[in-house]
């Protein structure tokens, strides 16, 4: 007898001819997340077995968590050929529970004795006389224990959901710009779910902003990594770009030329990592900056897709997501980031791309801004985080 983790996957079964290359990409992505706990992991009759872990618990945590996952199952694998063995550890791994119950059996191994139908009645009636508190309900039971018969006979109650989504690398590069804020992370989340790996821009307008907001984004990039495994963190030097937009453009547009030039230098740096879109955590009338005019005078600035997933998405339901995922505890860690240090009193809520480029002008002066974006490109700090 051997316990293991049996996962499931789910819309990975819907890749038609390309599916061997979403499971090989799952099943190594499983491997990365169980690594720390000492589980091996294999890729046998279309199924992800993991086994060898030292702490169950948290092994299944740790892969509920991987996209691409469907659910975990924690199993047992027996000797098909002992079928009163099956039935005495079918009993076993019933019998803390109470309620209805009913058995569902499934064979790929048609040379079997027993066919489905009859494995499942045989096994079922075991467990319900030898287990007081449960009684059979074939429609609607509150259990199901699922018996398998392949090369082995395979056992399992529980069924852990895990996120769905598509494994991380099967769709491609984007670049987060990653603020410390509850919005941000989500973003990230939402589009790294469907696959895509994620690398990470935060704008560091030291010493406006401190160390301790540099440690915030790097432990949200850290707690994204539990979902799409490692990723690169960009840590952009910004105060120059900043005081030079403070100093120099009418200050109701100081926010949206600052933005501007975010995109800007995410761009570059995507760019740079061969990312094909840019990803922000803007959703519509947030804030001044997020108005739909506000946001085309950003979009204006850059070629490359942006993707803002939270686009019609309220600030409760963000939040929500933000408790869910657990970076919402870090999120609200109080302390101020540069968009706050250098917030207009009265930013301009609805501005025409015309005058956001007159208000930007100064800055474009004998190459003045292109200098600065290329000096906060070169002098970029890369921190790769891992889980
Ligand atoms: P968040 O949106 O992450 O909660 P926020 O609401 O303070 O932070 P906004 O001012 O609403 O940020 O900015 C909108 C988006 O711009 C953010 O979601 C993020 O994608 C990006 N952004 C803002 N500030 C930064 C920064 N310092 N570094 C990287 N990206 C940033
Ligand atoms: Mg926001």
């Amino acid at each position: 007898m051997k316990k293991l983790l049996l996962v499931k996957y789910a819309e990975v079964h819907l890749k038609g001819q390309n599916r061997p290359f979403f499971l090989r990409l799952l099943t190594k992505n499983i491997k990365e997340a169980a690594r720390p706990f000492g589980a091996g992991v294999r890729l046998h009759d279309s199924r992800i077995l993991v086994s060898g872990y030292d702490d169950e618990e948290a092994c299944v945590d740790a892969i509920r968590r991987v996209f691409g996952v469907h659910a975990v199952s924690p199993a047992v694998e027996l000797d098909k050929a002992d079928f009163d063995g099956l039935c005495v550890q079918a009993q076993a791994m019933m019998a803390h529970l109470e309620g209805s119950f009913k058995v569902i059996a499934r064979r790929s191994d048609k040379l079997y004795p027993m066919d489905s139908p009859q494995i499942a009645a045989e096994v079922g009636g075991y467990v319900s006389s030898h287990t007081p508190k449960l009684t059979v309900d074939v429609h609607s039971p509150q259990h199901v224990l699922q018996v398998e018969i392949r090369d082995q006979a395979l056992l399992y109650v529980e069924n852990f959901p895990g996120n769905g989504g598509l494994p991380t690398g099967s769709s491609g590069k984007a670049m987060l710009l990653l603020s410390g804020g509850i919005d941000s992370p989500v973003a990230g989340y939402r589009i790294a779910r469907r696959g895509v790996t994620l690398s990470a821009a935060y704008f560091h307008s030291f010493p406006y902003t401190g160390e301790p907001v540099k440690d915030k984004v790097l432990t949200l990039a850290r707690l994204l990594s539990r979902y799409c495994g490692s990723l690169r963190v960009y840590v952009v030097p910004f105060t120059e770009i900043q005081q030079s937009i403070h100093q120099q453009c009418p200050d109701d547009y100081t926010t949206l030329i600052m933005r501007r030039n975010m995109m800007r230098i995410a761009e570059k740096l995507a760019q740079k990592e061969k990312a094909l879109a840019l990803i922000t955590g803007e959703s519509i009338g947030q804030v001044a900056s997020q108005t739909l005019e506000a946001l085309s005078c950003t979009d204006a600035v850059v070629s490359m897709p942006v993707f803002r997933p939270l686009i019609g998405t309220d600030k409760l339901e963000i939040i929500q997501e933000a408790v869910r995922i657990g970076t919402y505890e870090t999120s609200v860690l109080p302390y101020e980031d540069c968009c706050t240090v250098f917030t207009p009193r009265h930013p301009v809520t609805h501005p025409k791309l015309k005058q956001a480029e007159y208000a930007e002008r100064p800055l474009l002066e004998e190459n003045l801004l292109e200098q600065m974006i290329q000096r906060a490109v070169d002098g970029v700090e890369i921190i790769d985080v891992r889980p």
